[in-house]
C-alpha cells in the first residue's frame, strides 16, 4: 500500500524531509542543519557530501518517525536551494570542490566583465535573468578555472555539473542519472527559457562543455528510481523544482495571475504568467514555473512561466529589532507591540540594509528611519518595521501588475513572518487585496510532493490538489482609499530619503 509522498527539501541552512499523506497533511518531518563555510568575506560554500548525507539521514529519520518503510512511499519529490553549483567526477561521484552557494559573491567581477562585453540584453533575452553572481554560470566557470586540471577533465567528459537537485538525483540513483528540471535550469544563466535548451553562445562564453550538463526535464517527470541500497528499495523520483517555484506550486498558484509571497528573511514573490514569458520593464526576473508532464502530453511540453521579485530585508528587519536593537525577545512578540499603537505617527523605516532590490535596484541605498517626533516610541518603531515589509511587497506587486498587465486581487502567503496577523492585515490594507494564509505553510516541500504525486497518479489532477489547500485565515482590506494613498505617499517620501542618502 503506497500511501505517502516523501519530499526532500534541501535548503540553504538545512536539509529537511517531510512525508505527506493524500490530504497534503504532514505525517512526519526531520531536519538537519548544514554547515555554512565562509572561506573569505563574501564567499559561501557547502560540502556536497554533507548535503547528500544530511538529506539521506533526514529521509531515514522521517520514515522511522512515521513507522514506514520504502514500500509505503509512492514517489519522491525534491525541492532545493537554487543556483548553487556543484561539479563532480562522473565515475567516482566525488565532488571536485565544495559547492559554491547562491549567496557567494566571488564571481561578481566576472559578471561586471559580461556586462562590459555588452551581454546584458542577450542574457536577459535568452535566460530571463539580470546578470548577477547569484546565478550558476560564473560559479561553474570559476570551478573549472580554479580547480587544478578541471578544464582538461571537463573537456575530456570526465566531469559533471549540477544544481543541488541534480546532485541529489545522481546520488539517489546510485550515479545512474544526470538530470535536472526546467525551474532549476532557468536559474543557471546558461539556459534558454524560450527554446528550453542550453544556450550554446553562453556555454561558449563561459567555456562550459555541453557534455558536463544534465538533461533538462519538466518538473513533474519520472526522473528515475532510487538505488535499492539507499532507502531499502526502489522509489521513483517524480518531481523536482527549485524552492520558490515549488512554493508557488505548493500554494496551488496554477493559473495565470496567481501570486504567492513567502515572508522569510527576505520576501520572495512569484506570479504565474501562464504560457507567456513576460519580460519585465521593472527589473523583475522571468523564470520557468513548475509544470507536470503527463502521459497525455504529446509533442513539446508547453511550460508555464513566472515573474519573480524579491525583497532583501523583510523578516530580517524583525530579527534586527530583536538581536541588534534588543527591542524584542522574540520575532512573534512584534505583533503585540505593533497592535498597541494605532499607527506609526507618520514614521517610516526603510530597511535598505543591503541596498534595495526590485523595483528600485540601488545597491548603495541604506536603511533610514524618518519622521521622528517626541511621541515616537518603541511600539511605533516595531510597527514601522513590520509595515516596511508590507510596503516593499506592494512595490514589487505593483511592478508585477504593470509587467503582466494583470490586476492582483488576492495574495497567497507563507513563510515564518506570515504568522504575524498584524502584518497580514496591514498587507491586505495597503495592497487593497485579500491575503490568504493556508493551514500548511510548508508550501515548498508540499509543492515538490504535489509534483511527484501528480506524475505518479497519487493525485489525479490539480483540481484534486486544490481541495487540499485549506485556509487558515484570510485578511480583507479595512482602510479607505484616502488613508491608503496617504500612507503610500509617506512611504514614497521615505524611500526617496533612503535613495538620497545613497548618492
Ligand atoms: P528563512 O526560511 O528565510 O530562514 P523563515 O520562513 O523561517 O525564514 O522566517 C524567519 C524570519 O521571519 C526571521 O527573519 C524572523 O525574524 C521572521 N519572523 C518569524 N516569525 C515572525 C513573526 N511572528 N512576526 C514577524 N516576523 C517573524
Amino acid at each position: 500500500m503506497e500511501k505517502y509522498i516523501l519530499a526532500l527539501d534541501q535548503g540553504t541552512t538545512s536539509s529537511r524531509c517531510i512525508i505527506f499523506d493524500h490530504a497534503g497533511t504532514v505525517k512526519s518531518m526531520a531536519q538537519k542543519e548544514i554547515k555554512q563555510i565562509y572561506p573569505r568575506p563574501g564567499w559561501v560554500e557547502h560540502d556536497p557530501m554533507e548535503i547528500w548525507s544530511s538529506q539521506l539521514a533526514v529521509a531515514a529519520e522521517a520514515l522511522a518517525q512515521a513507522g514506514l518503510n520504502f514500500s509505503a512511499i509512492k514517489a519522491i519529490g525534491i525541492t532545493n536551494q537554487r543556483e548553487t553549483a556543484i561539479v563532480w567526477d562522473k565515475l567516482t561521484g566525488k565532488p571536485i570542490h565544495n559547492a559554491i552557494v547562491w549567496q557567494c559573491r566571488r564571481t561578481a567581477d566576472k559578471v561586471e566583465e559580461l556586462k562590459e562585453l555588452g551581454l546584458t540584453d542577450y542574457i536577459r533575452e535568452r535566460t530571463g535573468l539580470i546578470p548577477d553572481a547569484y546565478f550558476s554560470a560564473t560559479k561553474i566557470a570559476w570551478l573549472l578555472d580554479n580547480v587544478k586540471g578541471a578544464r582538461e577533465r571537463a573537456a575530456a567528459g570526465e566531469l559533471l555539473f549540477g544544481t543541488v537537485d541534480s546532485w541529489l538525483v545522481f546520488k539517489l540513483t546510485g550515479g545512474k542519472k544526470h538530470l535536472t528540471d526546467f525551474t532549476n535550469a532557468s536559474r543557471t544563466m546558461i539556459f534558454d527559457i524560450h527554446r528550453l535548451c542550453w544556450d550554446e553562445k553562453l556555454l561558449g562564453i563561459h567555456n562550459i562543455p555541453r557534455t558536463m550538463l544534465p538533461k533538462v526535464c519538466p518538473s513533474g517527470y519520472y526522473f528515475g528510481d532510487t538505488d535499492p541500497a539507499i532507502l531499502g528499495g526502489k522509489i521513483p523520483i517524480a518531481g523536482i523544482a527549485g524552492d520558490q517555484q515549488a512554493a508557488l506550486f505548493g500554494q496551488c498558484c496554477f493559473n495565470k495571475g496567481e501570486v504567492k509571497n513567502t515572508y522569510g528573511t527576505g520576501c520572495f514573490l512569484l506570479m504565474n504568467t501562464g504560457n507567456e514569458a513576460v519580460k519585465s520593464s521593472h527589473g523583475l526576473i522571468t523564470t520557468i514555473a513548475a509544470t507536470v508532464s503527463t502521459v497525455a502530453t504529446i509533442g513539446p511540453v508547453l511550460p508555464q512561466y513566472a515573474i519573480e521579485g524579491s525583497v532583501f530585508v523583510a523578516g530580517d528587519a524583525i530579527k534586527w529589532l530583536r538581536d541588534g536593537m534588543r527591542l524584542l525577545s522574540s520575532a512573534a512578540e512584534s505583533q503585540e507591540y505593533a497592535e498597541k499603537v494605532s499607527d506609526t505617527e507618520g514614521c517610516y523605516l526603510v530597511p535598505a540594509f543591503t541596498g534595495l532590490g526590485a523595483p528600485y535596484w540601488n545597491p548603495y541605498a541604506r536603511g533610514i528611519l524618518v519622521g521622528i517626533t517626541h511621541g515616537f516610541s518603541k511600539e511605533h518603531f516595531i510597527r514601522a518595521a513590520l509595515e516596511s515589509i508590507a510596503y516593499q511587497t506592494v512595490d514589487v506587486l505593483k511592478a508585477m501588475e504593470e509587467d503582466a498587465g494583470v490586476a492582483i486581487n488576492s495574495l497567497r502567503v507563507d513563510g515564518g513572518a506570515s504568522a504575524n496577523d498584524f502584518l497580514m492585515q496591514f498587507q491586505a490594507d495597503i495592497l487593497n487585496a485579500e491575503t490568504h494564509r493556508p493551514e500548511c505553510i510548508e508550501t515548498t516541500a508540499l509543492g515538490a510532493a504535489y509534483l511527484a504525486g501528480l506524475t505518479t497518479g497519487f493525485w489525479s489532477d490539480t483540481g484534486e490538489i486544490l481541495k487540499n489547500w485549506r485556509l487558515n485565515r484570510s485578511f480583507t482590506p479595512e482602510i479607505d482609499e484616502t488613508r491608503r494613498k496617504e500612507l503610500l505617499a509617506g512611504w514614497e517620501k521615505a524611500l526617496g530619503c533612503a535613495l538620497y542618502a545613497a548618492r
